[in-house]
């Protein structure tokens, strides 16, 4: 999709610019606060009123900067700095294991940069890695016998080449088991889950994971490298579930399929047809509305463009979309500038424009973007 030069509402008849209600200002979301930061005037805000300097400071927005800023200096620290700030698509021909076996569709969205809808899974993220750095590695520490180590992660970078195909696979593993001389000798991948109560095997995504660390090892060394754990554990209890996997050549096969029917369909610049691997993907699936398997009228939409009329895209993945997409003059839709109004400054904000006669309204107009009534119309709004 095109990024649409501007957001169209309804019959242009009906609502015409006389309609149009113009914001006096943009506004902030620090409730509270009188604008004036300067030293000696927050000093005297303190003063006078402790508490409520405190109370006027917190919110949703302030912490989520603060956290942010915190990940950036923590990924500085870690010698991680790479990790900071959008990344760039992925070439074709690249794979990442804890990606395989994904619907086509959602995995293209996913390496292209599209905008992600609905929240960003931050919590989720750290919850996992909580619970594999201070949980599971000190217990696999205390069970592995005195000859052998943990090491948090190993490195892998292999190629694999199907036909006339060549795919590149690249990540790193879980904590694994390892000799003095930190050789591999056995794999773990850890997942967090809600529930273990109807796990009764593992995932085929995550057994694709550790298949993609188990090839690749068994490769780089002169010893057979075949099995891992796949250990899942309860968010909510901290019980945990064991799987032992055992790598399978015509599991293998079908993983490397996955890879070469994905690079193929990125190489001639195709969006894969919507074909989730399981039943649940698209209601968890983070681009189920630009895919058309939500409840609007929106269908099969490229890689590039926030959809005009949505406003379910949280602050997070907007600003990473517009940060990713700074060269591509991506600016906010007028819905999402009404949202994220100090936004507007920094990224820009397109107009509104009617499709029947072409005239636009600045993005400060209230209330057309409501007025748009089903299908027919959006099917007019610029792709
Ligand atoms: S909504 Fe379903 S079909 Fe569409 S990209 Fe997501 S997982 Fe695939």
């Amino acid at each position: 999709m095109e990024n649409p030069k501007s957001q169209r509402f309804g019959n242009s008849t009906l609502f015409p610019i006389g309609h149009c209600v113009l914001l006096p200002s943009v506004t902030t979301n620090n409730p509270g606060q009188d604008g004036d930061d300067s030293p000696d005037h927050v000093a005297a805000r303190i003063e006078q009123n402790p508490s409520q300097a405190v109370g006027d400071r917190i919110s949703n927005q302030d912490f989520n900067a603060w956290y942010e800023d915190r990940q950036i200096e923590q990924n500085i620290l870690d010698g991680k700095s790479y990790f900071n700030g959008p990344s760039p698509p992925k070439d074709p021909d690249r794979h990442t294991p804890s990606k395989l076996l994904q619907c086509h569709r959602k995995a293209s969205y996913a390496r292209q940069n599209a905008p992600r809808e609905g929240t960003s899974p931050e919590g989720l993220f750290w919850i996992g890695s909580e619970f594999e750095e201070q949980i599971i590695v000190p217990y696999l520490q205390s069970i592995v016998p005195d000859e052998l180590y943990v090491q948090n992660s190993l490195w892998i970078d292999t190629t694999i080449s199907n036909d006339e195909v060549e795919v590149h696979l690249r990540g790193s593993t879980d904590p694994a088991i390892v000799t003095s001389d930190a050789d591999p000798v056995y794999l773990t991948e850890i997942k967090t889950t809600t529930s273990l109560d109807h796990l009764t095997e593992p995932k085929e995504h995550h057994r694709a994971q550790l298949h993609a660390y188990l090839y690749a090892l068994d490769k780089e060394y002169d010893y057979p490298i075949t099995n891992g754990l796949l250990v899942y554990g309860s968010r909510k209890t901290l019980d945990i579930k064991v799987f032992h996997v055992t790598f399978d050549e015509v599991f293998w096969h079908r993983i490397i399929e996955w890879m070469t029917t994905q690079t193929e369909y990125e190489e001639v610049g195709e969006l894969p047809p919507a074909d989730p691997e399981r039943e649940w993907e698209c209601s968890y699936c983070s681009y189920k509305h630009r895919c058309g398997e939500a409840d609007t009228p929106y269908s099969a939409i490229g890689h590039d463009g926030l959809l005009p009329l949505l406003d379910e895209y949280d602050r997070q993945n907007l600003v990473e979309y517009l940060e990713a997409h700074t060269d591509a003059d991506a600016k906010l839709t007028p819905t999402l500038a009404h949202a994220h109004p100090d936004l507007v400054e920094e990224y820009g904000a397109f107009d509104w424009s009617c499709p029947r006669c072409d005239n636009t309204y600045a993005w400060e107009c209230r209330g057309l973007g409501r007025r748009y009534d089903g299908p027919a119309r959006l099917s007019e709004l610029p792709r």
